[in-house]
C-alpha cells in the first residue's frame, strides 16, 4: 500500500513573509502524515524559515532544485548537504522548466538524484513529454528513456523510496490537464520501466505522481487511478485554502 503524496510547487513565487504566512495557516490544518505526505516546494530563499515554522508539523518541505556537489566553487548553486541540514526532506529535480530554460540533462538529473539520496533526502524526479512527442504517439518511449537515464546506478532501496512525477509539458500551467485515464496509463509506463530495471517489488513501492493543471476539483479523478499515488501541483498550491482542499480530496 503506497502512501499518497501531494506536493505543491510554488515555482518562483511569494515573498518570505507570504511563505511564512502560508506555513502558519496550513500547519495545523493538513491531514495526518499517517494518511498522506503533504509537501510544500519552496524557493531556496525561504527553506530555512519554513523549516523553522513547520518543525514538528505534518507539513514537509521540498527544495525545487539542488546541485550535485556538497561544497566547492559553484557560484550561485545550492548544496544538497546544506539543504538537508535545514531539515528539508524532498528535492524536486528535472522539472520541465529546469530542463527547458536551464538546459538540465538526464545525466545532470541522475547526479542530483544520487547527491540527494546521499544527503538523506528524497528526490521527486520529474519526467514528461512535449506536445509534439505526445501528438506523434511517442510518449511511452520518451518516458522510458527519461526514467532509465534518470535512475542509472541507483540502488533498489533508493528507487523504492523515490517519488517520480509524470508531468506532460503541455499540461503544465496551461489549464489543459491530461485525461485521468491517460495519466494512469503513462504513470503505468513509468512503473513498468522501473519494473524492467529493478523488478516487481521495487516497482510496487515507488510512488508516482501526476502533475499538470491539477486542482481541487479534478484531483480525486487522478487519485482514483491505480498507478497514480499523488500529485505535483503548481498554480493550485499557491493559496492555503486550495492547498488544503487538494489534501482533503485525497
Ligand atoms: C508544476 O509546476 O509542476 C505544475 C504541474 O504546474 P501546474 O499545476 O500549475 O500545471
Amino acid at each position: 500500500m503506497r502512501k499518497p503524496i501531494i506536493a505543491g510547487n510554488w515555482k518562483m513565487n511569494k515573498t518570505l513573509a507570504e511563505a511564512v504566512d502560508f506555513a502558519k495557516e496550513v500547519k495545523g490544518a493538513v491531514p495526518s502524515n499517517d494518511a498522506v505526505d503533504s509537501v510544500i516546494g519552496s524557493p531556496a530563499l525561504f527553506l530555512a524559515s519554513l523549516a523553522e515554522e513547520l518543525k514538528g508539523s505534518d507539513v514537509k518541505i521540498a527544495a525545487q532544485n539542488a546541485y550535485w556537489e556538497n561544497t566547492g566553487a559553484f557560484t550561485g548553486e545550492n548544496s544538497p548537504a546544506a539543504i538537508a541540514d535545514l531539515g528539508v526532506q524532498y528535492v524536486i529535480i528535472g522539472h520541465s522548466e529546469r530542463r527547458e530554460y536551464f538546459h538540465e540533462t538526464d545525466a545532470d538529473i541522475n547526479k542530483k538524484a544520487k547527491a540527494i539520496f546521499a544527503n538523506g533526502m528524497t528526490p521527486i524526479l520529474c519526467c514528461g513529454e512535449s506536445l509534439e512527442t505526445y501528438e506523434a504517439g511517442q510518449t511511452a518511449e520518451w518516458i522510458e528513456g527519461q526514467i532509465t537515464a534518470g535512475l542509472e546506478g541507483l540502488t533498489d532501496e533508493q528507487v523504492s523510496n523515490l517519488v517520480i512525477a509524470y508531468e506532460p509539458i503541455w499540461a503544465i500551467g496551461t489549464g489543459k490537464s491530461a485525461d485521468a485515464t491517460i495519466a494512469d496509463e503513462i504513470c503505468g509506463v513509468v512503473r513498468q520501466t522501473v519494473e524492467k530495471i529493478y523488478g516487481e517489488t521495487v516497482a510496487q513501492a515507488v510512488r508516482i505522481q501526476y502533475g499538470g493543471s491539477v486542482n481541487p476539483e479534478n484531483i480525486a479523478e487522478y487519485m482514483a487511478k491505480e498507478n497514480v499515488d499523488g500529485a505535483l501541483v503548481g498554480g493550485a498550491s499557491l493559496v492555503p485554502a486550495s492547498f488544503l482542499a487538494l489534501l482533503e480530496a485525497v
